[in-house]
């Protein structure tokens, strides 16, 4: 499953390949993304993709001959969605593919095998916003991140999972930024000290950050926009490492289960 880092890589690398480009054709290949209906894209410009919470984001000029007719569409690559922009074109179809837009050069594909991608088409992008706040934007300060953890009694780490309150970590970045907090996922999310709060806000920004600059981290399934793996792995700590030394106390890596979800972690140096 994608978190923040690999959807904001998908995003960046999408944008300056096909920004600007003007739509074709549009066909759907999979009855699943036909649950809202699909709105004319005939024409329209691709303005820019962004990244909103954990969707790939494309904005959609007017159709021809319209001025005000705003359009946005929202994909969630869940398990095993990938966009990717072909510039040259490119002949056939390849197998998963869900959407396909033909583009005034290249085209664009929405390639997934197990088919929990979803689109969602709003004319307000404020529609599109999720509930959490952003880890990577200026909203989210130290002060917003103590009223959110105060008073609750959740063990931290899958209170970072909750997507209404910081939008974007799994099970990879969660654990990363607890080790390097060196905060115990056990702990309750309202019993952090101040300057474990202050240490929770630092390593969360430096975490994710640190993997966009890397592409995001490759497990299984995930690839960016050009069909290449991200690099983040190398800096792992604790996910994936269980039984392995801590790279920070030489204690040993365990996997445990916290709501049904791995976590990794070092009980060494994480109090
Ligand atoms: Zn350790």
């Amino acid at each position: 499953m994608p978190e923040l880092p690999e959807v904001e890589t998908v995003a960046r690398q999408l944008s300056p390949a096909v920004s600007g480009r003007r739509i074709e054709r549009f066909r759907i290949l999979d009855d699943l993304l036909r649950k809202e209906p699909t709105p004319p894209l005939r024409g329209r410009k691709i303005r820019s993709v962004f990244r909103l919470g954990k969707q790939v984001t494309f904005d959609f000029g007017p159709r021809p001959s319209r001025t005000d007719d705003p359009l946005w569409l929202l994909v969630h690559l869940r398990m095993t969605g990938r966009l990717i922009a072909e510039p040259e074109g490119g002949r056939g179809n390849p197998p998963h593919l869900r959407a396909l837009f033909t583009l005034d050069k290249g085209r664009l594909m929405f390639i997934d095998t197990r088919r929990f991608g979803t689109f969602r088409w709003v004319r307000d992008l404020e529609e599109g916003r999720p509930d959490g706040v952003d880890p990577v934007t200026p909203e989210f300060t130290p002060e917003r991140l103590d009223e959110l953890l105060e008073g609750s009694p959740s063990p931290i780490k899958p209170w970072l999972l909750r997507q209404d309150r910081i939008v974007g970590l799994g099970n990879i970045y969660a654990s990363e930024i607890l080790h390097v907090c060196k905060v115990s996922p056990h702990r309750a999310a309202g019993s952090l000290k101040p300057g474990e709060r202050k240490a929770l806000h630092k390593a969360t920004v430096e975490v994710l950050e640190r993997a966009i600059e890397n592409c995001g981290t490759t497990f299984s399934d995930f690839q960016d926009a050009r069909g290449v793996e991200g690099s983040y792995q190398q800096f792992l700590a604790v996910y994936a490492r269980e039984g392995e030394p801590c790279p920070r106390c030489k204690g040993t890596v365990e996997k445990i289960v916290q709501q049904q979800r791995s976590t990794f972690w070092c009980r060494g140096c994480q109090r």
